[in-house]
């Protein structure tokens, strides 16, 4: 039975690669490598919305939009910027293009907020609403938080933002309170299978903040699951944020949360648990995942080979040679998840993989 599937897994590598062709040195996908196929999420629309955006020229970031609490608040910000120098808006970018090109792999239509990492993308009000407009089965928000201008080391990993409740919209409510936070706690439930540690600050309990301010989950009408990714000012976060690998570990963690949750595998939605005692410890973080020196993968489970696995394809030095790794050490990774890791890598690599 296992042979039979590691078969199948190693076939689906391999036609992969040869749907694919060597140009210049570089593996570059071909065309219906991106088109949508029949899959797991065939008839599911996903609205993905990056946060922020590439540049406010022209607009007014302090225009006062509806926040969805019978006030206003600021129409956009500009977004945080890693130690290191990466902006917050081009991570949650990058890591949406990966996550749209693997949810497409498993045939989803994906509609974004925003359409490139240029120029502006709309208020905070209007992408709650061209979300609840879109009819999708699923909103995510993707982010990466700060809590210092300058390196802040030690408060890091992800956590999901949920609404207070009850939201004054009687809809908005009902939708939050129940699929939204189902597909919160799954999402969070995938980031931590993936060995991605839950925050350890801002009052985060098991990877979920409690929040009355964000407009978005005050106006969206489809459940939404608002994710910041990492802490961009703990260095840790933000390297590996920062890095394509990092980027595909975490979309794929991330696809699979929303697979789960559109597969009919949500976690419970939970909405009745007591609010968050301001004065409760952080949840302990996590062990960090061991940095993988070996170029054995056979221990990680499949999500935490992908990095790993990327990092080898990349000093591959021919398609042959990429071809091999991927059938020798892409064993324990689902056939899934490995058509994922082509589809994404090629976006991540603007259409090329570095071998
Ligand atoms: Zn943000």
């Amino acid at each position: 039975m296992a042979a039979v599937r590691v078969r199948r897994r190693v076939m689906v590598a391999a036609s992969l690669l040869a749907s694919s062709a060597l140009i210049g040195g570089v593996l570059v996908a071909s065309p219906t490598d991106a088109a949508p196929t029949a899959g797991a999420l065939t008839g599911k629309t996903v609205f993905l919305d990056p946060g922020h955006q590439g540049s406010a020229a022209g607009q007014n970031l302090s225009k006062q939009v509806n926040d969805g609490r019978g006030g206003t608040k600021d129409c956009q910000t500009t977004g945080t910027t890693a130690v290191g120098g990466k902006t917050e808006h081009t991570i949650n970018w990058e890591v949406a293009q990966l996550v749209k090109a693997a949810l497409e792999s498993k045939g989803a239509r994906v509609l974004m907020s925003r359409k490139d990492d240029t120029g502006w993308g709309g208020c905070v009000d209007e992408r709650a609403e061209a979300a609840s407009r879109s009819g999708a089965d699923l909103a995510v928000s993707l982010h990466a938080d700060s809590t210092s201008q300058g390196a802040d080391p030690g408060k890091s990993g992800f956590h999901m933002i949920v609404p207070t409740l009850p939201i004054p919209d009687k809809a908005v409510d009902a939708v939050q309170a129940g699929e939204g936070r189902k597909a919160s706690n799954t999402v969070r439930d995938a980031l931590k299978k993936a060995g991605i540690a839950p925050a350890n600050y801002g009052g985060a309990i098991d990877g979920v903040v409690t929040r009355p301010d964000i407009a978005g989950s005050n106006l969206t009408r489809v459940p939404l699951a608002f994710i910041e990714m990492g802490n961009l000012s703990d260095p840790a976060d933000a390297a590996v944020l920062s890095t394509p690998q990092g980027a595909t570990k975490y979309a794929v963690a991330i696809t699979d949360g929303i697979t789960d949750y559109l597969g009919g595998r949500a976690s419970a939605a939970n909405p009745t648990a007591p609010a968050p005692d301001p004065n409760a410890k952080p949840t302990d973080p996590a062990a960090p995942p061991a940095e993988s020196t070996s170029p054995d993968l056979s221990g990680l489970s499949g999500v935490e080979a992908i990095g790993p696995l990327i990092d080898q394809l990349a000093k591959a030095k021919s398609p042959q040679e990429a071809q091999k790794i991927l059938m020798t050490q892409g064993q324990d990774v689902s056939a899934d998840v490995l058509k994922a890791i082509l589809a994404v890598v090629y976006a991540v690599f603007g259409g090329k993989l570095p071998i």
